[in-house]
């Protein structure tokens, strides 16, 4: 699978991973890329509900209002969104070292690669 045409890299974590919107952004591109979920996740979906209304001048005392509810699918604890994000972020990073090719870089520059990535994703 030949990848062209994505956003170019760097991308980065909206403040390093840690603002709760989620959001990698690419740097040169100047927009978001992906955005991970946090917390209670599932589908959004329209409902109706009713409500007791102060509505005198039509003398009703109930109103139908609309909200967003969600069928919730579980929870995604937000320091795992974190390092999510963070991952994620290192996507053109990692493929443009694999396009280079990892199998002809030495020892010594497979162990810089990794202590790259690890500062890259321990804050
Ligand atoms: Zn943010």
């Amino acid at each position: 699978m030949a990848l062209k045409n994505y956003s170019p890299g760097p991308w980065k974590a909206c403040h390093g991973g840690e603002c709760s919107c989620g959001f990698i952004w690419s740097t040169p591109a100047d927009h978001p890329v992906a955005k991970v979920e946090s917390g209670e996740w599932g589908d959004d979906y329209p409902a109706v509900k009713i409500v007791p209304s102060e509505h005198r001048l039509t003398g009703t005392s109930f109103e139908v209002t609309a909200y967003m509810e969600q069928i919730g699918y579980g929870r995604i604890d937000p320091e795992v969104a974190q390092q999510n994000a963070r991952l994620i972020a290192l996507s053109p990073e990692m493929l443009t070292l694999l396009q280079q090719g990892l199998v002809l870089l030495t020892v010594e520059e497979i162990n810089e690669w990794k202590n790259r990535v690890r500062i890259l994703i321990l804050p």
